[in-house]
């Protein structure tokens, strides 16, 4: 099959690689450059995890954590480090106990004076926890490096130019700006932000919301590289935390929260002071007996869609498969203050019961019905996300 991929993030180059190793002929499309500064898929490291409490999510991850695995023993790189990851909260503990147990992926309940037992120096501050040993950091540079290898030594084509429109005839066409048209069998679209203006074309009823997030990295939380991952759920005056050991840089943490909308032709992606230091003080907190000093900052694009409950969907008849980034759900801890899509157009936080986020990363393996190669595995099934959730 002639496969033409939009996009060189996470996604696009995953898909794109797998495809050239399952024999394809793959055009990766990508405007600016494998691991560019404006893409999503930019930093060093993601967290990565097994526990979640939608069931779907556990599945999906533990073929992600194999199919990590399996690019290592290709690539004979180090991309993950298993660190294990604590998940304080209240409102969603019981639900991720019951799926982590009716998943049979091992746990440990953690008492709330005990956290400090498994993340030194973290202070109890009257929540459970949980405790899940198979999570840690997906080292993203890495990572991209190695499917960049992978598409390339099978013979993968990277393409420097921009899309500007996916045609769904019967024969996919692929258009860019300097009038290029490739035409081909199937288009994977994985543009991160970029995917929602290339969508109408393809006739997929999925509006995507790109906005952009902020992450910084600290020293002087203990030992920092051999701790482990941290979802610490609302609290009464701020959102979740995330964070999660960069080793040789310090502890990344991000508010659960966006920093803003993300329009077209935004490049700005200056760090808020104001949102490191809301950080910093939630970090302060948390960790009473450490001196948290910023070492970097850095702001970057999400995608989801507006009712958080889709990031990929596909047209099968058309060949043609958007893969969003990642999606809002209505398992993770949710922020007692997010934003709704209307809210967040216009530039406000609300309170809502609205969920918090998945993190997806990385793998988009597609197949058009009816296409599979004998040798491959079934592939998610369409009603499934591609999204394989890390955070
Ligand atoms: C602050 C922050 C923290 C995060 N933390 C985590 C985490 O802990 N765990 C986790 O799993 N995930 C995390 N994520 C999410 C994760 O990084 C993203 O889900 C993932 O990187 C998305 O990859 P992507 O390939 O979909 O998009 P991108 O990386 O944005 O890639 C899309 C690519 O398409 C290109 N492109 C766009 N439009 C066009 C066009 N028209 N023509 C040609 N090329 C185009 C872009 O240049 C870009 O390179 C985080 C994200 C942020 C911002």
């Amino acid at each position: 099959m002639r496969c033409t991929v939009v996009g060189a993030g996470a996604w696009g180059l995953s898909a794109a690689a797998e495809l050239s190793a399952r024999g394809h002929r793959v055009t990766l499309v990508e405007r600016h450059g494998i691991g560019n500064a404006l893409s999503s898929s930019r930093g060093p490291t993601r967290l990565w995890r097994l526990a979640d409490p939608d069931p779907l999510k556990i599945r999906l991850s533990l073929r992600a954590r194999d199919a990590m695995q399996r690019l290592e023993r290709q690539t004979e790189a180090t991309l993950h480090l298993r660190r294990g990851m604590l998940w304080r909260d209240t409102e969603s503990l019981a639900r991720l106990v019951a799926a982590l147990r009716a998943a049979g992926v091992p746990f440990t309940e953690v008492e709330a004076a005990d956290v400090g037992r498994f993340f030194p120096g973290l202070a109890g501050d009257g929540r459970g926890a949980v405790f899940q040993a198979d999570a840690g950091v997906v080292l993203a540079k890495a990572y991209l490096a190695a499917q960049a290898e992978r598409f390339r030594a099978h013979g993968g084509r990277l393409l420097a130019g921009e899309v500007v429109a996916v045609e769904a005839t019967r024969q996919p066409a692929v258009r860019l700006a300097d009038g290029t048209i490739l035409t081909g069998d199937a288009v994977v679209v994985a543009a991160g932000p970029g995917t929602g203006p290339l969508l109408p074309s393809l006739g997929v009823p999925l509006t995507l919301r790109p906005y952009l997030e902020q992450v910084v990295h600290y020293a002087g939380i203990e030992s920092s590289a051999l701790v482990p991952g941290l979802i610490d759920g609302p609290v009464p005056d701020g959102p979740a935390v995330y964070a999660m050991p960069t080793p040789g840089i310090g502890y990344k943490a991000g508010l659960d929260v966006p920093l803003r909308p993300l329009g077209p032709g935004d490049d700005d992606r200056t760090p808020d002071p104001g949102r490191t230091a809301e950080l910093t003080r939630r970090i302060a907190a948390m960790f009473p007996g450490a001196t948290p000093t910023v070492v970097d900052e850095q702001v970057c694009s999400w995608t989801d869609s507006p009712d958080a409950a889709s990031s990929s969907t596909g047209s099968a008849a058309r060949r043609c498969w958007p893969a969003a980034t990642a999606a809002r759900d209505s398992s993770t801890p949710r922020s007692s203050a997010t934003c709704s899509p209307t809210s967040r157009r216009a530039g406000r936080r609300t309170r809502t019961s609205r969920p918090s986020r998945s993190r997806a990363c990385a793998r988009a393996w597609t197949t058009p019905a009816g296409r599979r190669p004998r040798s491959v595995r079934r592939p998610f099934r369409m009603s499934e996300r591609l999204s394989v959730t890390l955070r």
